[in-house]
């Protein structure tokens, strides 16, 4: 006769999408992503390179260069993905609808997280319609060296209070609605850094995956 398990399996594992400029993407993105995935069981994760960044600066690379680079940094990941949406869209990518969109698509019982940065977190009240993220998907926060824990602002923490949860298991159990901040192993690595260094003719070798790096050399990026 079979024995049975205590482990309760995770029936609603939650899917991930992480957006973001990847210009280039670095081993701050991937190595945390990789340890939360691993550290949560995430079922899936999508990464969003966007297009026109509402807040930012305009990238260096191409759209269909930075898009390039996740394809070459994600394929070896069996449960990474790549998800074009973004950057076909003529529009400001504002996270807000693309997460609407993903919503639509998987119906409102499959659970459905953002990963974001330390950083990202702390001005995400800037984000547009940034109230309304949490109906649609959780937030999993990656550690980022340099960033505080906690908010300066008052109204902000006690926000962040209501919604936090240390078990990683509500992640999973619910659709939307929790944040949970992830004690990924710290990268003091950005894209600003790397494509300084490589301008000053400094290898980017522990920064960023051999292929990128060979893309980077091949296009002639950041000069
Ligand atoms: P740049 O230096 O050009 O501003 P970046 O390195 O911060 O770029 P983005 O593509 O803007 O990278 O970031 C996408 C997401 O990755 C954001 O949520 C950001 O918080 C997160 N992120 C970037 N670098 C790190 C890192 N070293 N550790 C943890 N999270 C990071």
């Amino acid at each position: 006769m079979s024995k049975t398990t205590s482990l309760t399996p995770i029936i609603n594992q939650a899917i991930a999408l992480y957006g973001g400029t990847f210009d280039p993407i670095h081993y701050g993105h991937l190595r945390p992503v990789e340890a939360l995935s691993r550290l949560i069981g995430l079922k899936e994760v999508v990464w969003l390179p966007n297009n026109i960044p509402p807040h930012r600066p305009q990238p260096e690379a191409s759209s269909q260069q930075r898009l390039e680079m996740v394809r070459l940094a994600i394929q070896p990941f069996r449960s990474f993905r790549v998800d074009t949406r973004e950057i076909e869209k003529a529009a400001p990518s504002y996270s807000i609808e693309t997460l609407s969109d993903f919503r639509k698509e998987i119906g409102n019982k499959q659970s459905l997280a953002f990963i974001i940065g330390q950083d990202s977190l702390l001005s995400i009240n800037t984000w547009h319609k940034w109230e309304e993220l949490l109906d649609v998907c959780h937030l999993l926060v990656c550690a980022r060296p340099g960033y505080q824990t906690t908010f300066s602002s008052k109204e902000m923490q006690s926000w962040l209070e209501q919604h936090q949860t240390t078990q990683y298991e509500d992640i999973h159990r619910l659709p939307a609605g929790k944040v949970f901040l992830a004690d990924t192993p710290l990268y003091n690595i950005s894209a600003t850094d790397i494509r300084a260094r490589h301008k000053a003719g400094l290898n980017c070798h522990d920064l960023l995956p051999t292929a990128v790096e060979d893309y980077i050399n091949q296009q002639q990026l950041y000069l």
